[in-house]
């Protein structure tokens, strides 16, 4: 190696440096991480421009500063990885402030299994709809906790969780697809699949015949139990009932009548009232800090 391939190594880790600098200043981030690894990051860099001046550049000398650039733009990486997720975190979709997901890929880049014309439509008029339905009910939700006036509320519920399940079920969706895809999972993916449904064909026919049986319009849905450790098919009639698919539940409140009749008769109100006495708070903490260690990019 000579002088000139210093050069390169010099231009390379100027140009790691940049990067890891351009994102964490933009953002306006510090992090003691990152300032030690710049640390590193400028003696390493004096070190090389000094050699290259002084042109005294023996092979193992070149090795190590090989190995040391390696090991510095590997720590770079690691450094932006925390950055994203911690930046995932700051980036928390607000009340009625949902925003449409971009297509990750051309709209005619799944023909010809799907259309441009359909990926287009689907996109842009159906998912945009369920974003700003879903804002709208967020919204009229807060004001109705506002003012305490809740006599909507059972019809933003429902909007809610239909234009919320829609949007949150497409997000997954379009990712869900690729250009070139199709074939077999491979890896713990596929050997869950194998354990849980017997082979993949056996699961493709499950999964098959459950969308094929959707009564109506709506979706056929794999899922992970973190319940019974197990995957499931399950269909999705329309897109909720009322739920906001790709939610955790943390909280719930039986109110079918076997849960208070015997006790309060039809009064489901006092029964509703007295059960906040009874409310386990640290479970609710306990599921709050299992779940929140989930997090996909917001929209
Ligand atoms: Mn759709």
């Amino acid at each position: 190696m000579n002088s000139k391939d210093y050069q390169q190594y010099l231009s390379d880790v100027k140009e790691w440096s940049e990067q890891v600098d351009h994102i964490l200043k933009e953002h306006h981030v510090e992090e003691e991480g990152y300032a030690q690894w710049k640390q590193q990051m400028d003696n390493f860099m004096k070190e090389i421009e000094e050699k290259i001046k002084e042109k005294e550049l023996k092979e193992s000398e070149l090795q190590s500063i090989e190995d040391q650039a390696r090991a510095l733009y590997e720590r770079s990486l690691v450094i932006q990885e925390a950055y994203n997720d911690r930046n995932l975190v700051n980036l928390k979709v607000k009340i009625g402030e949902h925003r449409l997901p971009p297509l990750p890929y051309d709209y005619d880049a799944l023909e010809p299994y799907i259309s441009a014309e359909i990926m287009r439509l689907h996109h842009d008029k159906h998912h945009k709809s369920y974003v700003e339905g879903l804002n709208k009910a967020e919204k009229m939700m807060q004001q109705a906790r506002e003012t305490g006036d809740f006599s909507l509320l059972k019809h933003w519920e429902r909007e809610a969780a239909f234009h919320g399940s829609g949007h949150y079920l497409h997000t997954i969706f379009w990712t869900n697809m690729i250009p070139n895809g199709g074939g077999k999972p491979s890896g713990i993916l596929l050997k869950q699949i194998e354990e849980d449904f017997g082979s993949f064909e056996q699961f493709k026919s499950h999964f098959q015949e459950a969308a094929n049986q959707v009564e109506g319009v709506g979706w056929a849905i794999l899922v992970w139990s973190p319940r019974s450790h197990r995957l499931e098919i399950l269909q999705s009639e329309k897109h909720q009932n009322l739920t906001q698919w790709d939610t955790i539940p943390l909280l719930v409140l039986d109110v079918w009548e076997h849960a208070y009749y015997l006790q309060y008769k039809n009064d489901r109100k006092a029964y509703i009232e007295n059960w906040w006495n009874v409310v386990n708070w640290k479970d609710v903490s306990k599921r709050f800090l299992e779940a929140r260690k989930i997090k996909w990019k917001p929209y």
